[in-house]
């Protein structure tokens, strides 16, 4: 067993440590249903990506569920539209 031959300062371990904080996720807005995605990734809510669908997210529900889902998402669609795009001001605010 390999052991430390001498013992590190709390100093020199607090240092270490001080790259380990875990940091605030850089969010972005879906623009087709307004959901916090990461950027450069797909909605995995509506399943777009730059206005492109790329996952079907219906695929594995049943007919009722798709039904149930479909509608959701076109009330979420219209919720983002509605919504207006932050000003330059309001962006500084938050
Ligand atoms: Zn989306």
């Amino acid at each position: 067993m390999p052991l430390p031959k001498q013992k590190h300062t709390k100093s020199r371990r607090n240092r270490r440590r001080s790259h380990l904080a875990l940091k605030v996720l850089a969010l972005a807005k879906c623009p087709k249903c307004g959901q916090a995605i990461l950027p450069h990734r797909a909605c995995k809510n509506c399943g777009t990506y730059q206005g492109r669908e790329v996952i079907d997210v219906l695929k594995k529900l049943t007919k009722r569920e798709q039904k149930k889902r479909r509608k959701e998402l076109q009330e979420q669609e219209e919720q983002a539209k509605t919504e207006k795009p932050l000003s330059a001001e309001e962006m500084s605010k938050k």
